[in-house]
């Protein structure tokens, strides 16, 4: 642990690692003999090291910058592929800021051996957790390039361009923003877009990336009851934790969205010349590099400048309100040539019953109920282990169960904290927990072609 010296904050760091011969050091400071010295506690605090005599790492170059990719503990890595993927999303990512805000940058992941996905940007590296390590490469891998184009975007967004109030950060206290939907929403959207751009996903891998976010928002209640700036500001309190149920928006995702909006806009308004990137840009050479942070003003009238509109009700609406976002949507959707599929959910339980469920052992807990849905309405609560449908035991599979009942009044038999409860479970004529799918319309007109083609291109 490093201690926030308060009265030293500039002073210099020499750090000293005394490790096993045969290990080695993966960081983006440079270590010589395992002894570095860092400039101040920022630097300090913001330069993560991994020790471990089971590192793998290969480079590669844009620019004139070298970016390192360091793997622990990861066995078989294809890495004439992983070098060939990261270093074009990297250089479509430079290509449209014009420079690299670090001299070096290293990409650090951890590989485990339990499921695992997360990413954290720093000063000149990321630390990136996945796994399981077996599957990083087949089914995780388009997450492995997920995180790290995303990771990578934070090097500008929010290392460099910086909300006001973390400029300059504040170890003292917390660093309370409302604008969370720029530097997480726009880096979740633009991480993603610059592996469509770069030709590292196709189309359809990155629309299923876009579906997720759909998805994700959709199923949340909390979208009529909280604001994006307001989530943002709380992410301060409980961080990443679920916390109360339908209580709270997600500045990745609900951001994800606004920015995938604003870039439609600003191509719309410029017959598909300039998008979100002009803007971003504007904020990293005007702000970052003038040692400035912003304001969510500045962003919108950066917005408005680049694209000659009023986006004064977008941001009451739905950056500061609760507005739906279901007309946004299908505004870019169609002008990108795009459509929403909408399906029922596969399962009984999410789509007649409006609750998700897990599997626990042999039983079956509530992870998510939907308000107005039968399973709420019947007093189900999220934690419940369902253990009955009709007095018959819901073995092997819930889902099962629910539908061989279909038609019928339904009693569930749960556990709820050691006591065993009997439900009423009343029907309501609708669909739950909708399943959303992006797709490309099967016939584009003129207009949506090239806004598409100009969209997925560099
Ligand atoms: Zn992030």
């Amino acid at each position: 642990m490093f201690l926030y010296p308060q009265a030293t904050e500039n002073l210099g760091f020499e750090i000293q690692l005394h490790l096993p011969a045969h290990w080695e050091i993966a960081s983006g400071l440079h270590f010589q003999d395992n002894k570095t010295v860092v400039a101040n506690f920022d630097q300090l605090a913001d330069s993560p090291f991994i020790c471990s005599g089971h590192i793998q790492r290969k480079s590669y170059e844009v620019n004139g910058t070298a970016f390192h990719i360091c793997f622990n503990n990861q066995k078989q890595i294809p890495w004439e592929k992983v070098l060939e993927d990261f270093k074009r999303f990297t250089q479509q990512q430079i290509a449209d800021f014009g420079e690299f805000p670090v001299p070096e940058f290293t990409f650090l992941i951890q590989s485990v051996p339990y499921a695992a996905y997360h990413g954290v940007e720093h000063l000149n590296s990321t630390v990136i957790a996945l796994g399981p390590s077996s599957e990083v490469f087949t089914t995780l891998y388009t997450e492995l390039l997920g995180v790290s184009s995303h990771e990578l975007y934070h090097v500008w967004n929010v290392k460099s361009i910086r909300p006001a109030e973390m400029f300059p950060y504040n170890f003292k206290e917390e660093n309370y923003s409302e604008a969370g939907f720029i530097y997480e929403g726009i880096t979740t959207y633009m991480g993603d877009l610059y592996l469509l751009k770069s030709g590292v996903f196709s189309l359809e891998q990155y629309l299923k990336e876009l579906s997720k976010q759909v998805q994700k928002h959709l199923d949340n209640p909390a979208r009529f009851s909280m604001s994006v700036a307001a989530a943002s500001y709380d992410t301060w309190l409980d961080g990443y934790v679920p916390g109360a149920p339908g209580r709270k928006v997600s500045i990745y995702t609900e951001g994800c969205l606004l920015a995938f909006y604003c870039d439609m806009k600003l191509r719309q308004a410029t017959q598909n010349k300039l998008g979100l990137e002009v803007v971003m840009k504007h904020l990293y050479y005007d702000f970052a590099c003038q040692q400035k942070g912003y304001s969510i003003q500045d962003y919108k009238t950066a917005l408005e400048n680049f694209s000659g509109q009023d986006f004064t009700s977008f941001f009451n609406d739905f950056v500061y309100g609760t507005a739906p976002y279901e007309q946004l949507l299908s505004e870019a959707f169609e002008y990108f040539g795009l459509e929403l599929q909408q399906t029922p959910a596969n399962s009984y339980a999410e789509a007649r019953f409006g609750m998700k469920v897990s599997q626990v052992g042999k039983d079956w807990q509530i992870v998510q109920l939907y308000p107005g849905s039968p399973a709420e309405l019947g007093g189900l609560a999220i934690g419940d282990l369902i253990i009955a449908v009709n007095q018959v035991r819901a073995l092997p599979q819930l889902d099962a169960w629910l539908s061989f009942h279909e038609n019928q009044n339904k009693t569930l038999l749960v556990e709820r904290s050691g006591r065993i409860l009997e439900l009423f479970i009343p029907e309501v004529d609708r669909n739950f927990f909708v399943q959303n799918k992006v797709l490309r319309l099967a016939t584009l007109n003129g207009p949506q072609e090239k806004a598409l083609k100009a969209w997925m291109l560099a």
